[in-house]
């Protein structure tokens, strides 16, 4: 541990020394070094396939749909658009510093690390490190342990292109990050759970340290009865059982108008037929619980007596079946922690005062969704209650949108990327002033004559 202990110092020293000698400002240095990511990445798209299904079955479709292809579409828009992003941004000069000039400077903030979470292994440590790569800083990437293989393939495709004092990625666990954590970076970028993000926080703030967490929850998903049934339950299962439903803006679950009942969970067993088939054990589009430990615990989340779809698993093979639950309450087990894998609870609701009062008397969470038709209901819940981000007749879709922020609020985190935004958590923006020399007015000198103070007031107030 001594001996890595060195190591990791050495390394950021590395990597700020690196930075200050000032080669990864160069917007131009920036673009070629994203294509690179780019290239390196789709020349070994197979070895990051291959790592992902050894980890929990994920196939090569969703490895592209929901991982590599979001990797890919901000490393595009970052480099079609990083000149502009980066180029000093003129503002008004008020009329105390006039004549002069006033812009902001967008400035790397320098050594930056982004320690990674296993659901989405690639997306969630690939995505932030493209924004700060963008952004002009030198990164130190931590994946997760959890999913081991595709950990180990970042790893491989990263070091081996690029020099450890730009970009590097260093595996390990807890006792890793923990030293890692040690150093002083520029920014911490997290994703993973709340639980870890306080570590994380309490870690930086030794160092002030800023942080973005990415973090998760109970997500919920509103479901009126005015809602377009057919088209609400085909959304919700694909977003719900997408990787195994190990997904932090997964709907975790249902809050149903009454009287509904019937037609939706009509359509919710046939939209699950539909995906995964009669029998998901089967399915080469079903996506295995990451671990024992994960399976064993959700396993405990399933009530028997209420499971109205599924319910069944195979220890053996980590496998969970599409699984929705009815009749459940808030006090009810599956209630009280994220669930994080295939399990889907209903709720039922007749009052939507009841249905934002629990909501809001819980953790803000990540992500908020509404089927329904009634505007007046949809923008009541979009005003009154707190979350990270969502959908209105869709659930998950968002955070493809790059033109929208992504992140949490409160329990569910804070700070946010994609796209521009992405950029943003990782720039500074310095703030200056550039002063004509031509006029110096005498009235902000002493002597402090009661004339310069009603005229401050008349200029300023
Ligand atoms: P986790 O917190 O267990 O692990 C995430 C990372 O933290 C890993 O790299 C791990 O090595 C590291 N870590 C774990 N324990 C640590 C410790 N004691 N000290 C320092 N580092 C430590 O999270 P997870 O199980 O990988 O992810 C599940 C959670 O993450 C869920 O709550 C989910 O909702 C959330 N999540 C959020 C987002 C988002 O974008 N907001 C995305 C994915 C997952």
């Amino acid at each position: 541990m001594e001996m890595q202990k060195n190591n990791f110092r050495k390394l950021v020293q590395l990597q700020q020394y690196y930075f200050n000698g000032n080669i990864t400002k160069s917007v131009d240095f920036r673009i070629a070094q994203l294509k690179k990511i780019l290239a390196v990445l789709k020349a070994n798209e197979s070895v990051l396939d291959e790592a992902i299904y050894k980890d929990f079955r994920k196939s090569s479709f969703e490895n592209y749909a929901t991982e590599l292809s979001l990797v890919y579409h901000e490393i595009n828009l970052a480099v079609k658009n990083l000149k502009v992003w980066a180029k000093r941004q003129r503002v008004n000069t008020d009329w105390a510093n006039t004549p002069g000039k006033s812009y902001i400077i967008a400035e790397p903030l320098g050594t930056t690390l982004v320690i990674g979470a296993w659901n989405y292994p690639y997306q969630l440590s690939l995505s932030p490190m493209v924004a700060a790569i963008a952004a002009g800083n030198t990164v130190i990437v931590k994946p997760s342990e959890i999913s081991l293989n595709s950990s180990h393939a970042m790893a491989k495709i990263i070091n081996d292109n690029f020099e450890p004092q730009y970009l590097h990625v260093v595996e390990g666990g807890v006792e890793e990050t923990t030293e890692l954590l040690k150093q002083k970076f520029d920014k911490i970028f997290y994703t993973g759970s709340t639980s870890v993000g306080k570590i994380i926080m309490k870690a930086a703030a030794v160092n002030l340290c800023p942080v973005v967490l990415e973090l998760g929850g109970k997500s919920p998903c509103i479901v009126f009865k005015d809602a377009s049934m057919k088209i609400a339950a085909k959304r919700i299962v694909w977003a719900k059982f997408l990787n195994g439903g190990q997904t932090c803006v997964a709907p975790d679950y249902i809050l149903l108008e009454k009287g509904a009942k019937t037609k939706f969970v009509a359509e919710l067993k046939r939209q699950i037929v539909a995906v995964v088939g009669e029998h998901p054990e089967e399915s080469e589009s079903f996506v295995r619980i990451i671990n024992p430990r994960h399976f064993q615990r959700l396993v405990n989340l399933i009530d028997k007596e209420k499971v109205i779809v599924g319910g069944n698993y195979l220890k053996d093979d980590l496998y969970i079946a599409p699984t929705v639950m009815d009749r459940v309450s808030f006090e009810d087990e599956v209630m009280q922690e994220e669930i994080f894998g295939p399990i889907l609870p209903i709720i039922e609701f007749d009052s939507l005062d009841w249905t934002i009062s629990q909501i809001k008397s819980r953790p803000k969470p990540l992500a908020l969704y509404i089927f329904g038709k009634n505007k007046k209901s949809i923008n009541r819940i979009l005003f009154e209650v707190s979350f990270g981000g969502g959908a209105v007749n869709d659930a998950v879709m968002h955070l493809s949108n790059s033109n929208l922020p992504f992140g949490g609020v409160g329990n569910s985190g804070m700070g946010n990327y994609h796209g521009k935004y992405g950029f943003d958590t990782f720039s500074h923006f310095k703030s200056i002033l550039d002063k004509s020399t031509l006029l110096e007015p005498t009235i902000k000198y002493a002597p402090y004559l009661s004339w310069k103070r009603k005229l401050l007031q008349k200029l300023i107030e």
